[in-house]
């Protein structure tokens, strides 16, 4: 295929505004999939893709068209559509040259619009806005296009109106792909690079990766070497994602498509990583990081004896996500479990989903955490505020971007939600990583009669230590049984007591039920009560059943 008719594009959005409906009908207009089929998000793979019509795993689909008399080949290579994933979406976007920058005519210019438009804007991309759902009764596609002219610099004539769901003016978004994006600048007679921008994992054929050919020329049976880990391979099966995959000889610089080489786990094939010939190294493509968590949690079976089941399942799913970092680790109170890092809350969210759906686990995940660096100094006299504004601009007279500097922990419990409850559901919301700040950060305890409750130990802000403190004394209170004396909650910081609450002392009689005789029964309730003390865990001399910690690591 002539590098001249090649276009390698991308379709971004913020969230909702149409990205997969608008790909169905991209795939439909060239005869890929079949019109007459129900297709409902065809490249939308996974089951919590479908349910939360979100866009995990990149997809990538190979499109033929004719256009004036000219065959064309035109690689759609799906992003995430979350924050969460902005490396992969800047990774699948460095095999394009171009984007549809997708805007919801109702809705206008969103959070990850944003976002999503500035890392097409750094990899130097054509951008084509297109204005989508202009069939709604309150579409306002001028208001639209004026968003779009003050915010990107984009000339409002640049934008395509139309309606995704109906198939209204689709056509002109292909014509645009053809005459507006570029085609891909490479050299066929040079040696192979070529650049992984998405893995994923089968259980018979290991790792596919999903590769952009920048340089060269792979068939099967060539000798490939992993820039990253310098592991050599041997190619399997190369082809081309019609949107399945289809095998061919040869992938010609320019092309898109998978490459099969016998790499055990998408660890061995990183997103962003660089193939080349054995013996023939090039320079490797720019822009390579390995992923970093950025919001960690434990996760515990909800019954230990799903230990080894839970173990496999994570196991599995890491096989396919490389990502997620996992360590092993254990709770007095919770059993053993892991403490996995994940990109962001949805990647943690979407994790637990598909543990639940696809590998029938159910487990506990406790409060998630962000990473603190310690400096063991007195340097933190620096005052530290929580948020600061960094910008402002108005989009347009009722709509206004704020850009804030916030430490991440602020934001990953319940920020969002608030947010969106707030204002109504209108606010809309994106972050990126700013590093890491100095706060003033302490470590709270949380006493039981004077001892020191190991699972509830949390690193928390100083001004907000007393406000979490007593919120958790509050909480304990509430979940602990009453015992035969009374008890002290209290949470503490380093010596100092910031909040403190009382359980009355109660007896807890099995017996009371009984009345008199039935001396089996008796026994029976006896063994009962025994059974149930299994569960508690000892702190002090006061007994904690297991689930009080569940209520109170889960509900934080
Ligand atoms: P994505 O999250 O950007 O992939 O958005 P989807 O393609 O999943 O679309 C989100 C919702 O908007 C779905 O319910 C679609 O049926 C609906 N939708 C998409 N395009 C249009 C359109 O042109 N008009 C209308 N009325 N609804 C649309
Ligand atoms: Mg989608």
């Amino acid at each position: 295929f002539p590098v001249e008719n090649i276009r390698n594009f991308s379709i971004i959005a913020h969230v909702d505004h149409g990205k997969s409906t608008l790909a169905d009908r991209l795939l439909e207009l060239t005869g890929t999939i079949d019109k007459t089929k129900n297709n409902k998000q065809v490249l939308d793979k996974l089951q919590v893709e479908r349910e939360r019509g979100i866009t995990v795993k990149a997809q990538t689909a190979s499109l033929f068209h004719n256009y004036e008399g000219k065959q064309y080949l035109l690689n759609l290579i799906d992003t995430p559509g979350h924050v969460d994933f902005s490396y992969e979406v800047s990774r699948s976007l460095s095999a394009c040259q171009g984007v549809l920058l997708v805007v919801d005519a109702n809705e206008g210019i969103q959070a990850q619009t944003v976002a999503n438009f500035f890392l097409a804007f750094e990899a130097q991309l054509s951008v084509i806005p297109v204005i989508n759902k202009i069939d709604l009764k309150n579409a306002d596609p001028e208001r639209v296009e004026n968003q779009i002219e003050k915010v990107f610099d984009i000339p409002s004539d640049e934008c395509i109106k139309i309606s995704a769901k109906l198939g209204t003016n689709v056509e002109s978004v292909l014509q645009a792909v053809i005459e507006r994006i570029p085609p891909p600048k490479v050299h066929r007679k040079n040696p192979l690079r070529a650049l992984v921008f998405d893995s994923t994992f089968d259980h018979y054929r290991g790792v596919v990766a999903n590769v952009a050919l920048f340089d060269g020329v792979v068939s099967k049976g060539d000798k490939i070497v992993s820039a990253h880990t310098q592991k050599t391979y041997e190619v399997n099966e190369v082809g081309v994602l019609n949107p399945n995959e289809q095998p061919t000889h040869k992938l010609y610089a320019g092309q898109v498509g998978y490459l099969i080489a016998g790499m055990k786990d998408v660890t061995e094939a990183q997103i962003g990583d660089t193939l080349h010939l054995h013996k023939q190294p090039v320079e490797p493509l720019p822009g390579f990081k390995s992923a970093k968590p950025m919001v960690f949690a434990g996760i515990y079976p909800v019954d230990q004896s799903e230990y080894n089941n839970l173990k496999s399942a994570i196991e599995k799913l890491t096989l396919n996500d490389s990502s997620v970092t996992i360590h092993r680790d254990s709770s007095l109170a919770l059993g053993a479990g892991w403490r996995l890092g994940f990109l962001g809350l949805l990647h943690m969210e979407v994790f637990n989903q598909r543990l639940e759906q696809e590998y029938n686990a159910s487990v506990i995940l406790t409060t998630p955490t962000v990473p603190y660096k310690a400096v063991l100094s007195s340097s933190k006299l620096i005052k530290a505020r929580r948020a600061v504004q960094k910008n402002m601009m108005f989009i347009d007279q009722n709509r206004v971007m704020l850009k804030y500097l916030f430490p991440l922990n602020e934001i990953v419990v319940d920020f969002y939600d608030s947010l969106k409850s707030l204002s109504s559901g209108y606010a809309s919301f994106d972050y990126e990583d700013a590093g890491y700040q100095t706060a003033e950060l302490v470590k709270m305890d949380i006493l039981l009669n004077g001892n020191t409750v190991e699972e509830l130990v949390t690193v928390v802000h100083k001004d907000k230590a007393h406000s979490i403190g007593k919120a958790m004394c509050e909480r304990l209170k509430d979940c602990l049984p009453r015992q035969l004396f009374e008890i002290a909650i209290q949470a503490s910081i380093g010596s100092k007591i910031i909040a403190r609450e009382t359980v009355k002392a109660y007896r807890k009689n099995v017996l009371a039920k009984c009345y008199g005789g039935d001396i089996t029964r008796k026994m029976k309730l006896l063994k009962k009560q025994a059974e149930g003390k299994k569960k508690l865990r000892k702190i002090g001399n006061i007994e904690v059943p297991k689930d009080t910690f569940i209520k109170v690591l889960k509900t934080q």
